[in-house]
């Protein structure tokens, strides 16, 4: 039998895949004609067939510590939930979920709540990743789009990654990049850390912590003073750049001030300018260095304000492109995932409330947005939100001030989790679990970071009881007495409802259009080749915006005053370190999957936090040492890598530790929750830390 093409679940690079199973054995390789990847797999794409066994895995319903039948589970989740709402209204419930879902799963988790439970209280560990960028996006769009494709990455003379070390986590795509270089492409990195990335790069700012907007805004100053800017695209296409080039006057833009606030040589800040200026062809990606952040809409908007002042946006090989952490983050922001938006895009305004309802028959829309998932979990700690379901996700590792996450848990009254392993550190918490289908198992869609829908195809039969995150929302609303809408019987009718959807009353305006997909049948869907929303009649689109137009109601872009602030939390004389915690190049998200790999072991086996040999000296710390980490929320322990790749003042420690594998291990206890007021995402970059020996 010829291999069956799927998409990897870990990144939001989407490679595809071709695997064949025998039993739980299963032979995979990089799908050499998915656009994404061109057969190309990560180690950690290349480790998936080491994850697929059925050992640690959920595969039966369980209430509390007793087996249970589905139909237990589900009409207790159901009944549960009725009382609840019925008791204290629809704001009293709330879904936390995942980048990890199907669009199949988010489109059905986002109908029941907010068409027929009838609160916006769902929100996705997307928010954690890249909220800031989204609103980013509409701010200076009109809606949530990424202008371009990953053939801009390879077109461009000049790629500039911001606070994203793609060497790590998009490695396929920095190989195609790094294929680019060869042919005379350069690279400019700015990160305060000495990544991988950096390490390669022509030229690396090793910028302060959270002074990003500020060095953005002194690009625009010296473009503008330089003369390089588009003033013919500008006045045909842009808004606002008057008030920006006013706002910008207000500061000392000269190179030496700049250079000096973001602790950089003036050398290089100067190189950077005029590198920018003279390369038409520009791509910026921006990623979570970027998005976690306090100031992570600003930091998003300075990015895109240098590229609409210059024209580089909708032309081959230049754009600014937020690049997603995810394998269906873009999923979750196309089907109303997130408790910002509504779905397809729309906001929660009469018109667009009303045609969602009309489509769904749906007896109940929610007014506005619903909380977003710090929120979520303070609303559940102060007795607000008081029954929970959380799918496919693990918010008492992933969350910052994760310890209050886990009290929060602790005493909301009724809470369900849906996961495909037995034993996550939420799981403790939860009154139901429901085993969901893990990768390789399910049927579905997900979207990549250019747009791209690609199909994940089941290669193996469902083990034990497990169940699609789609149908264990149906089987609830079904439960509660909304069957008549939840009536599907295959993963093929969701996608089909959903591309419905973002057709239904669409005049053109709406973007986010599957005009091209709604008649698709089953056979159809389980052909469907990878193609780029929008997808009309003719075919995907690459690129967005070509034509200068955009989704702002008079289709011009708009330039939006970024102001340049520190962080949320400055250090001080009892923390004097900024605490940076990220990802690993071999593991992923809370080592649910990457931790079965034997070999992805090898490349990081501790937990560890890197450390300047100036800030490790102070401290008494040596190399290898076994050190707290500590901030004010509390500590962890790690080995010390003494290395100047670290900026002094500033640590780096991996997130991905949990109570499985090393439970002193967990950083993100340690986070602020502090938030960007307009996105909700955490900065997870920067928190006041110290380091002592153990
Ligand atoms: Fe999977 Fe991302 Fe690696 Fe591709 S780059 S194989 S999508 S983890």
């Amino acid at each position: 039998m010829a291999p069956r093409r799927s998409t990897c679940p870990y990144c939001g690079v989407g490679c595809g895949v071709a695997g064949q199973a025998s039993g739980r054995d299963l032979t995979l390789s990089g799908d050499a004609a998915h656009p994404a990847n061109l057969g190309r797999l990560c180690s950690k794409g290349g480790a998936l067939a080491a994850t697929v066994g059925l050992e640690g895995r959920l595969l039966h319903p369980m209430i509390r510590d007793r087996r249970a039948t589905w139909d237990e589970a589900t009409a207790l989740v159901a009944r549960r939930f009725s009382e609840t709402i019925a008791r204290h209204g629809p704001g009293s419930v709330a879904f936390y979920v995942s980048g990890q879902l199907l669009t199949e799963d988010y489109y059905a988790a986002n109908k029941l709540m907010k068409g027929f439970i009838g609160s916006a209280n769902i929100d996705t560990n997307s928010r954690l990743c890249m909220a800031s960028a989204v609103v980013a996006h509409k701010l200076a769009f009109g809606a949530d789009l990424v202008p371009g494709c990953y053939e801009d990455l390879e077109l461009a003379d000049l790629v500039v990654f911001a606070g994203h070390n793609a060497a790590w986590t998009h490695p396929v795509l920095f190989r195609r990049m790094e294929a680019a270089r060869a042919r005379g492409q350069r690279h400019l990195v700015i990160d305060p850390r000495r990544t991988d990335t950096a390490e390669v790069a022509d030229l690396h700012l090793p910028i302060a912590p959270q002074m990003d907007v500020r060095l953005w805004n002194g690009l625009l100053a010296d473009l503008i003073a330089r003369g390089v800017i588009d003033r013919g695209y500008i006045a045909a296409h842009v808004a606002g750049f008057a008030e920006v080039e006013a706002e910008l006057a207000r500061t000392d833009q000269s190179i030496s001030a700049v250079a000096a606030d973001c602790g950089l040589a003036a050398r290089d800040v100067e190189r950077f300018f005029q590198l920018f200026a003279e390369t038409p062809r520009t791509v910026s990606l921006f990623s979570m260095g970027s998005n976690q952040s306090a100031q992570g809409v600003a930091k998003g908007l300075a990015i895109i304000n240098a590229h609409l002042a210059t024209g580089r946006i909708g032309k081959p090989g230049a754009c600014p492109f937020s690049i997603t952490g995810q394998p269906n983050a873009m999923g979750g922001r196309e089907t109303g995932g997130m408790a910002t938006t509504l779905a397809g895009h729309m906001d929660f305004d009469d018109e667009a409330r009303a045609r969602v309802a009309r489509f769904w028959g749906a007896p109940h829309t929610p007014s506005g947005p619903g909380l977003k998932a710090v929120e979520m979990f303070e609303a559940v700690h102060e007795g607000r939100i008081k029954a929970l379901w959380i799918m496919a996700t693990n918010p008492a590792v992933s969350m910052p001030d994760a310890g209050r996450v886990r009290e929060a848990l602790e005493t909301c009254p009724f809470v369900v989790v849906s996961d495909c392993m037995e034993a996550t550190d939420t799981l403790d918490y939860a009154h139901v679990k429901l085993p969901a289908l893990a990768w390789g198992e399910k049927d579905g869609a997900v979207t990549n970071s250019e747009r791209r829908i690609s199909r994940q195809r089941a290669l193996f039969e469902a083990p034990g009881e497990a169940r699609a995150d789609w149908r264990i929302v149906a089987d609830v609303a079904t439960a509660m007495g909304f069957g008549d809408a939840f009536s599907w019987r295959a993963a093929a009718q969701v996608f089909r409802e959903w591309a419905r959807l973002t057709a239904y009353e669409n005049d053109g305006r709406r973007i986010l259009n599957l005009s091209g997909l709604v008649g698709l049948t089953p056979e159809g869907y389980e052909a469907l080749e990878p193609v780029q929303w929008p997808v009309t009649a003719a075919g995907g689109t690459a690129r967005l915006f070509a034509s200068g137009r955009f989704q702002t109601p008079d289709g011009r872009a708009r330039m939006v005053r970024a102001s340049a602030q520190g962080p949320a939390q400055p250090t001080g004389a009892a923390y004097p370190l900024a605490l940076n915690t990220g990802r690993i190049r071999d593991q992923w998200h809370t080592l649910t999957r990457t931790g079965l790999a034997p070999d992805l072991w090898r490349h990081a086996p501790e937990p560890f936090v890197e450390v300047h040999p100036a800030d490790a000296a102070a401290a008494g710390l040596t190399d290898g040492a076994l050190t707290r980490v500590q901030t004010a929320r509390g500590e962890a322990v790690a080995l010390a890598r003494l290395t100047d790749r670290q900026r002094p003042g500033a640590i780096f420690m991996p997130m991905h530790w949990t109570a499985a594998y090393a439970p002193s291990g967990r950083v993100n206890p340690l986070v602020a929750p502090s938030i960007d007021a307009r996105s909700g995402q955490p900065e997870f970059k920067h928190t006041p830390a110290r380091v002592r020996p153990y």
